[in-house]
């Protein structure tokens, strides 16, 4: 839609054989001035671009100064005592937001292998993405979104909740080179779900496609319910999930929480005590229901 209206705004220079007309006095060439008309529709967008771009980079600047005051805040919030593997159980039964077999590529519940462990909110945060049988997260040559396998891939509400907030304002951040990140992007997160699932606990998934969220504020979602499609939007190098548990609806400002999964496969161990995952593990949810249905079928 972009290239089209640019395209289409290209057509003003056509204004020029208007001035022809005029030094070679052919009068049916003046119609060709109200081409010079896109060039004020130019004008227009040109501005309007500059002016978002201005107030995104106070949003970039104005979160990441409040990333950085939140290092002391949120431990002074919690008396100094923030929730760990060791003092906390998560209150719902939560399950990995996405079908089929994904990457921990990021993210654990201690200190080594924490995604950010000073960043309070994002200290039990993982990032996921799908992998082939070589351990590449792309086909090709790796240079367009398509040529990622998570990208466009189904995102799943990890437990029942109420939608708390989403944001689907961002385009994708282009691939540059090999672990380069955007740090222009106005939010880091690009388009995300906010779930709350009990009083205190919130889930936050982050760099969702532009345009697939399919859940608004307000609505009832359950476990395992589609709720938008992977994408590259905000602060990131590749198509991936960002998935965290955090204490309240702020993602600056709340404490980060552990989550212990079960009935999940981690590794091809299928969890059926609460466990942790972390960096390195090859995980996905463990289908029950449908096994059992399928099962059912076999026997009949
Ligand atoms: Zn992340």
């Amino acid at each position: 839609m972009k290239r089209k209206l640019r395209n289409l705004l290209k057509l003003q220079w056509l204004g020029i054989i208007g001035i022809f007309g005029d030094l070679f006095h052919i009068a049916n060439l003046d119609w060709f001035y109200l081409f010079w008309l896109l060039s004020l529709v130019d004008f227009f967008l040109s501005f309007r671009a500059i002016s978002s771009s201005i107030s995104g980079s106070f949003q970039f600047l104005f979160q990441n100064l409040a990333m950085l005051m939140s290092i002391p805040i949120v431990p002074l919030l919690h008396g100094f005592r923030l929730p760990n593997k060791e003092n906390y159980t998560p209150q719902c039964h939560y399950l990995l937001p996405f079908e089929g077999e994904w990457l921990v590529v990021n993210g654990g519940v201690d200190k080594e292998t924490s995604h950010s462990w000073n960043m309070c909110s994002q200290r039990y945060a993982y990032d996921f993405f799908i992998t082939d049988g070589k351990g590449k997260s792309y086909s090709a040559n790796r240079k367009e979104l398509t040529d990622y396998y998570c990208y466009k891939a189904p995102v799943l509400a990890p437990a029942d909740g109420i939608v708390m907030k989403i944001a689907e304002k961002y385009d994708d951040t282009p691939i540059g080179e090999v672990g380069e990140v955007d740090c222009a992007a106005p939010d880091v997160r690009g388009n995300h779900i906010i779930i709350q699932h009990n009083k205190h606990e919130y889930s936050m998934i982050a760099h969702l496609l532009e345009g697939s969220i399919c859940v608004k504020p307000g609505d009832n979602v359950k476990r395992e319910e589609k709720i938008a499609l992977c994408g590259n939007s905000g602060n990131t190098s590749e198509p991936h999930i960002h998935f965290q548990l955090q204490s309240g609806k702020s993602f600056v400002f709340s404490a980060g929480l552990p989550i212990s999964f079960v009935d999940i496969e981690c590794d091809g161990v299928i969890t059926e005590q609460p466990c942790f995952i972390a960096e390195g593990s090859s995980v996905r949810n463990v289908q029950k229901e449908k096994d059992q249905s399928s099962n059912q079928d076999d026997r009949s």
